[in-house]
């Protein structure tokens, strides 16, 4: 059976790279993927898929039934870029202005198609179903496109009994795949803090509330929450991103608007942290005279992949010798929008390596860089790692593989 799946899946070697070539040169942004999603539900209708189109405004899903009985997995692909002009120089490079496939979705997308057609060739050899979910805005945080999908029932009707979803990955090289189990990626929220305060000559700045000098404070101040009220243990992260305010070299400026991130991997810290941040602004833009509006907007959870599940995706992977399983030991601090549906349902989800052999991971352009430029080898390791993960599971050999897996060695850091 596994050399008949690489046999089926070689098949689609250059398909793949046909549709990730033509998304690339098509990028949309998040929730307008509308050239997007109708190539995904045309090639999965023409495959013989139940096609659900416009879920969660541009999402697509495909239901694929084997044999009666037997669970139900969902594999999960993102199909939105960035709003970025793109700098490839490629033959396929980008035909929309200032919009680019600069973080993969075009890889993503491609592998899960080309995991369709395999999938569909096989649809007489395994039992259960399988749902291919293609979802927008994944860049959209806070809002993103999983939310919408999961509220108009992605995951039920059948209920997906497991979700596996993958990343390509730059610091990985092609043909490696790595997670971790636990906590791999981080919560990401966003924050806003209007300060205000009064407008004076710049020569007579006691005749006024200066909230330049309240934000400077403020900003200074902000980082003691991570480096003096979290456990140094647990990460966390808070970066103000942009500083707006003032009108002219000798005003003082009487309003200052600060933006930015806060990313953790701990749900407890994540709880405490709107509090604490309030708690030091009020003090601070208090005890300066000064008024405040603050925002803190809950954007992506962090992403948990489940335990059980890791063991046997890993043992999965360990068992065809092409390709290298990585143990990763260190969470990245990156959100990202597969962690709704990992809160939902027990999954996995993998970075995919994507640096060609001879380039090092100093010299290899990362991810949201116009110069981005993955490796399309990637598809082929993406596609047969996702396939063979699926039947694996859909076989119900679980029981076998997880007590192999306990027996190996697992390097693994919670
Ligand atoms: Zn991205
Ligand atoms: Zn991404």
């Amino acid at each position: 059976m596994k050399e008949e799946i690489r046999e089926i899946t070689n098949r689609y070697k250059e398909l793949m790279i046909d549709y990730r070539r033509d998304i690339h040169a098509h990028p949309e942004l998040g929730h307008d993927e509308v050239r997007t999603g109708r190539k995904v539900a045309d090639i999965l209708e023409n495959l013989g898929l139940e096609v659900k189109r416009n879920v969660g405004k541009t999402g697509v899903v495909g239901i694929l039934k084997g044999k009666k009985g037997g669970k139900t997995i969902a594999l999960r692909a993102d199909m939105d870029a960035l709003p970025m002009q793109e700098k490839t120089g490629l033959a396929y490079a980008s035909k929309h202005d200032g919009v680019m496939h600069a973080c993969g979705h075009d890889m993503h997308t491609a592998i899960l198609l080309g995991v369709a057609h395999v999938m569909r060739d096989l649809k007489d050899q395994f039992e259960g179903t399988i749902k291919f979910i293609f979802q927008p805005a994944e860049e959209n945080n806070p809002i993103g496109g999983a939310k919408g999908m999961i509220e108009e029932g992605v995951l039920d009707d059948p209920k997906v009994d497991c979700m596996l979803g993958l990343h390509v990955w730059p610091f990985l090289k092609s043909g490696e795949i790595g997670f971790k189990e636990g906590p791999m990626m981080a919560a990401s929220d966003r924050i806003f803090i209007k300060i205000k305060g009064n407008s004076a000559h710049g020569a007579t700045p006691n005749e006024g509330i200066d909230a330049g000098i309240i934000a400077a404070q403020l900003m200074v101040a902000l980082q003691t929450i991570v480096s003096r009220n979290i456990s140094s243990l647990d990460a966390c992260v808070i970066t103000i991103g942009t500083i707006n305010g003032g009108y002219r070299y000798n005003v003082v400026p009487d309003e200052v608007v600060l933006e930015g991130t806060v990313r953790n991997l701990n749900p407890k810290v994540r709880e405490k942290l709107p509090r604490m941040i309030e708690e030091l602004i009020h003090g601070i833009v208090g005890g300066m005279g000064g008024k405040y509006e603050f925002k803190y907007v809950s954007g992506y959870p962090a992403l948990i992949n489940d335990a059980a599940l890791s063991k046997k995706i890993e043992q999965s992977i360990r068992n065809n010798p092409k390709y290298d399983f990585v143990p990763i030991t260190q969470s990245a601090l990156g959100g990202e929008d597969f962690a709704f549906f990992a809160q939902k349902v027990p999954s996995v989800f993998m970075w995919l390596g994507c640096r060609p052999e001879d380039i090092t991971a100093e010299e290899f352009v990362p991810i949201h860089n116009p110069k981005f430029n993955p490796d399309e080898k990637a598809l082929q390791v993406g596609l047969e790692t996702m396939t063979m993960a699926t039947l694996d599971l859909l076989s119900g050999d679980e029981k076998k593989m997880t007590q192999k897996m306990e027996m190996s060695e697992v390097n693994y850091i919670g």
